[in-house]
């Protein structure tokens, strides 16, 4: 089996990537296993801080890494919180004031168009010149009050239209099919079967 470090160490990930990685013969391991701290996201676009991250896990272990990074982008808000969606409320995250900011910010509003996005990248050595580069969207739009008990961040606050319930509101197989990492990583494995 070919090895792959996924540089993250949200068990969550680990599990879904290595499920779905397996029947291409990769084994995923978590940075953590070569103790590869986490590595600074320091750039205004996901693709960059996606980069950075799977150059940092590769370099450190000698082995191909992968890596995403994900937010939410609000159409009304510019784009934000983007890549700042983990921290939009401030230090120390958390999920609760980051969706109070959220709703804050669009009070009143009427566009309440929004998008989630993932983009992997798997590069093969620190090196690579050439990363391959999977992105997923997964669109709705914020609702004004938090519905649901499951997903986690800004997920009670997303409403699905065609569904016509809130991301958390859905079985964690349910959002796995549809969201924005899971169209992503579906994208990387059609790449990765077509001998990329
Ligand atoms: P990360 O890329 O996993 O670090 O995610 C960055 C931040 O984006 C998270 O802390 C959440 O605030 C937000 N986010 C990313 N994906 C999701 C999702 O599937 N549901 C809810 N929030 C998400």
């Amino acid at each position: 089996m070919k090895q792959l470090v996924l540089a993250s160490n949200n068990r969550g990930k680990l599990r879904e990537f290595a499920e779905l990685l397996a029947p291409l013969d990769f084994a995923v391991l978590p940075q953590a296993d070569f103790n590869i701290p986490e590595a600074e996201e320091p750039h205004h676009t996901f693709v960059e801080n996606a980069l950075e991250k799977a150059r940092h896990a590769a370099r450190l272990s000698g082995l191909p890494a992968l890596a995403d990074d994900s937010g939410l982008c609000v159409e009304a808000l510019g784009g934000a919180p983007g890549v700042y969606s983990a921290r939009y409320g401030g230090e120390p995250k958390s999920d609760q004031r980051n969706n109070q900011k959220l709703l804050a910010e669009l009070a009143g509003q009427q566009n309440r168009r929004a998008h989630y996005v993932c983009v992997l990248v798997l590069v093969r050595h620190a090196q690579d010149p050439q990363p391959l580069i999977a992105e997923g969207e997964w669109h709705g739009e914020i609702m004004t009050a938090p519905r649901g008990e499951g997903g986690f961040g800004y997920d009670p606050l997303f409403l699905v239209p065609q569904l016509g319930c809130s991301v958390a509101e859905l079985e964690a197989a349910q959002k796995n099919t549809l969201s924005h990492r899971g169209q992503a990583l579906q994208r990387l494995i059609e790449r990765l079967r077509s001998g990329a």
